[in-house]
């Protein structure tokens, strides 16, 4: 009896294909419109009794039949049938009580419509993918692929697998576009340099952060160094709240400069738009649209532009010479941020930087200057901590792009297990 697959074409060389189920023997196959459907059975002679575990050979018939699907063969649709073996557990049964054990084999994957191998199949194809896209690739229900991504992935981070924490990040993703309704994104950054998610917070209340500080176990949390966050209180103050009343903890706080670089460029940008709308007062419509087309240049960095670009925005700020100064602090204030500083040199020129926005007359940054000050000593922790900082941005990027294909998930389970398949879905069944 064999357990692969054979095709031939009359007189061509015969194809075998290996079913990759261990412990069965082919009973039937048949071509059928929607695909292959083979029946097989088990030729495994024991099983582990469900009560005392013991190794139990005593046959006691079979189970209902049931069908799954498998990997598709040659393009096909596959389906495999098969009736289970039972067993009888002599150790366990009594005269009144029979123990029976149904056997499970390894290619059998619990309460799934699918094999083993096929679930893993359709996770790797998941990464970085929808579900939606993923069950009409494979032509499977929606609730059929939602339920292997339930089944397989873990619903919540394993502790154990775990050594040591040192820098955590927090960050959020808008549960809907446009709604101030967040959720919190509890990452940390191991030592080997890889990415590793934490949880998926249903808010960003301090109460619901800190609960999950205080969740941790506390040889890990004893090891975090630095926590990663956006300028938002309840985050600072749950980690404050959480780890400074335990002697063994030594948290840093650093706000990265991804977070505080959006409020510089929002600022400029703020300035943009009134000159905007001056200009489209004072100019002729056609010399108005044509500045119009230039408008993009402004959001990038200077270094990222190439020369005929720079000439294009030079002649533009001939137009809105108060948009220049603003968009060379910006660049100032970017400088800064990628120069090597300590964090004393640093505060020097943040000082510096602040006159020379005073002295400019423009007031387009005085809110950010309230933030930069409130946030001092946190922004400065930056040049301390640098070396840590890449991967903040780095998930950052990773969250941005999941959020714009997980728009509509708004259950946190499900976030977190398919943030955890893009992040380490290759590694587990690649
Ligand atoms: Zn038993």
């Amino acid at each position: 009896m064999s357990t692969s697959l054979c095709f031939a074409n009359s007189a061509e060389p015969t194809l075998y294909i290996p079913l990759e189920l261990p412990g069965v023997e082919i009973v039937s196959v048949k071509m059928a419109a929607d695909g292959y459907h083979i029946t097989v059975r088990s030729v495994v002679k024991h099983t582990q009794c469900r009560s005392c575990g013991r190794e139990i050979t005593r046959s006691h018939g079979y189970g209902d039949p049931s069908t799954v699907q498998h990997l598709p063969v040659l393009g096909h649709p596959t389906y495999i049938t098969f009736r289970p073996k039972r067993f009888l557990c002599p150790h366990c049964s009594t005269p009144e009580r029979k123990v029976i054990t149904t056997q499970l084999l390894s290619w059998q994957a619990l309460r799934s419509p699918l094999t083993c191998i096929y679930e893993e199949h359709v996770l790797l194809q998941l990464v970085n993918s929808t579900i939606t896209d993923v069950s009409r690739k494979e032509q499977l229900s929606y609730d059929t692929v939602l339920g292997v991504l339930e089944r397989r992935i873990n619903a919540a981070v394993d502790w154990e697998e775990i050594q040591d924490l040192e820098v955590i990040g927090i960050d959020e993703v808008a549960r809907r576009k446009g709604h101030r309704d967040f959720l919190a994104i509890i990452t940390t950054h191991t030592a080997a340099g890889k990415t590793q998610l934490l949880t998926v917070l249903p808010d960003r209340k301090k109460a619901t952060v800190k609960a999950f500080f205080d969740s941790m176990p506390p040889r890990l949390r004893h090891t975090v160094r630095t926590v990663c966050t956006d300028m938002w209180e309840g985050y600072v103050n749950a980690v404050h709240e959480s780890c400074d009343p335990d002697p063994e903890c030594q948290v840093a706080i650093v706000i990265d400069r991804f977070h505080v670089a959006k409020q510089y460029y929002k600022a400029a940008d703020n300035l943009r738009k009134q000159e905007m709308k001056r200009l489209k007062q004072q100019l002729p419509k056609a010399q108005y649209q044509e500045l119009r087309g230039v408008m993009w240049l402004f959001r990038r960095r200077k270094k990222a532009l190439a020369a005929e670009e720079q000439i294009r925005l030079e002649r533009f700020f001939q137009y809105a010479p108060r948009l220049q100064l603003a968009y060379q602090l910006r660049e100032q204030l970017t400088q800064i941020f990628d120069t090597l500083l300590s964090p004393a040199e640093a505060a020097s020129k943040f000082e510096t930087w602040c006159q020379a926005v005073r002295d400019s007359g423009l007031n387009c940054f005085n809110r950010f200057i309230t933030t930069l000050h409130n946030w001092w000593n946190e922004i400065l922790n930056y040049f301390r901590q640098r070396h840590n900082s890449g991967f903040v941005e780095g998930f950052n990027n990773k969250v941005k792009v999941l959020k714009r294909r997980c728009y509509g998930i708004l259950n946190v389970t499900h976030l977190f297990q398919r943030l955890y398949l893009d992040l380490e879905g290759y590694r587990l069944f690649a």
